[in-house]
């Protein structure tokens, strides 16, 4: 039998899902707030064609706690939240429908601040603005932080580097072969940074457009058949498509001592697949430490946004990197148990700051 929502919640921790609906718009919406100890939960919008009602609250209770996570390690004042909208994006994209959903997130009265995820825009986010103060990513002429994909690969970029600093003693990227697997917003600007290192980059991608568009950015840049990623030999795979990438039969076939990419959840299960990569001598960058630069730089939004400030916030991930390889090897485990247990270790520390005067 399915587990309730109740019973899913106590699982994964969660203080508090709401549902909303609305008949008018066609609006469905489940906003998971998974931890609210350092902060207000911030996480982004997903709309996406669930197959089912249960599929969309797994993958909200998923990712809200992965926000959690995400902001905790990168010494962020913030908790983890995420919302996904249930349908067509094609079909239900309205302004009424954008300002119906900003009226909920209001009616948590700054509990959950929203952003930009699949499928949605920063003009969605100024229609939901209308409607409430508690939302993140708007366009640069409205004082926001604008997309956050460039920032993202930079802090790709800098956990990489320490990556490869602890795999090869040196963090100069020039003549690594690096494959960038997913040719999309992250992606394309991760590669900006290798090509500018004269790193030997390769790419694949399921859409031949962004395959094209890095062709004319990039020509040095490598396209090979998506199926042949695990089987060509690399010193770096940056998985930046979708998740659980690094699964059994991936890692079986992989030929690269590094994994540093950008892609949500890239291990399929954290307590398989982790203490296989250390089996296997690769060296992981847990995903949810080197693809924070996206959160900081809304972060940054919140407080009157600052393009400087958030670039030397992120490359502050390069030494996060280094930390959690020590403590990973010093206590034995696995990278991205290590990256959790700093991520917990610090939220018990400021909730225990919060007991008293
Ligand atoms: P995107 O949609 O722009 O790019 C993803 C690309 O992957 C697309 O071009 C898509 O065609 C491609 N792709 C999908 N399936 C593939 C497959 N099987 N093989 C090869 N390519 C495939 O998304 P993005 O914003 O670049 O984000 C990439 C990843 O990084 C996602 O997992 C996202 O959740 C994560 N992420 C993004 C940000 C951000 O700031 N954009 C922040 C944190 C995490």
């Amino acid at each position: 039998m399915q587990p309730s929502v109740l019973e899913l919640m106590q699982q994964m921790n969660h203080e508090q899902v709401v549902f909303c609906q609305d008949p008018h718009t066609g609006l469905n919406a489940i906003i998971a707030i998974h931890n609210t100890t350092l902060g207000p939960s911030l996480g982004g919008t997903r709309l996406w064609n669930y197959s089912s009602y249960d599929e969309a609250l797994v993958d909200a209770l998923r990712l809200s706690r992965g926000m959690t996570y995400k902001s905790a390690i990168s010494g962020l004042n913030l908790g983890g939240g995420k919302a996904v909208l249930i349908g067509d994006a094609s079909k239900l994209k309205s302004e009424a429908f954008w300002r119906r959903y900003g009226k909920f997130v209001n009616s948590l009265n700054g509990k959950y601040i929203t952003a930009e995820d699949v499928n949605t825009s920063k003009g969605d986010m100024e229609y939901i603005g209308m409607e409430t103060k508690f939302v993140t990513g708007k366009p640069e002429y409205m004082g926001g932080s604008g997309d956050p994909s460039p920032v993202t690969a930079y802090g790709v970029y800098m956990g990489m580097k320490a990556a490869a600093k602890k795999a090869f003693g040196t963090d100069v990227l020039t003549g690594k072969k690096i494959m960038v697997q997913g040719a999309g917003n992250v992606g394309q600007y991760l590669m900006g940074y290798l090509v500018a290192e004269d790193a030997k980059v390769f790419t694949c991608d399921i859409n031949e457009d962004k395959l094209k568009d890095v062709k004319a950015k990039y020509p040095s840049v490598e396209v090979v058949d998506g199926s042949q990623v695990f089987e060509l030999e690399y010193d770096i795979y940056a998985p930046c498509a979708l998740g659980a990438t690094v699964n059994t039969e991936s890692i079986n076939q992989m030929k690269c001592p590094v994994i540093a990419g950008g892609a949500n959840n890239q291990l399929a299960d954290e307590n398989v697949h982790g203490p296989m990569l250390v089996e296997k001598g690769i060296i992981y960058v847990p995903d949810f430490l080197i693809n924070a630069g996206g959160i900081i730089n809304i972060s940054i939004e919140i407080d009157g946004y600052n393009k400087e400030r958030a670039m030397s916030t992120v490359a502050k991930i390069y030494d996060r990197t280094l930390t959690i390889f020590d403590i990973a090897e010093k206590e034995g485990i696995h990278t991205q148990l290590a990256a959790m247990h700093m991520a917990e270790k610090r939220i018990a520390q400021i909730a225990n700051l919060r007991v008293g005067i």
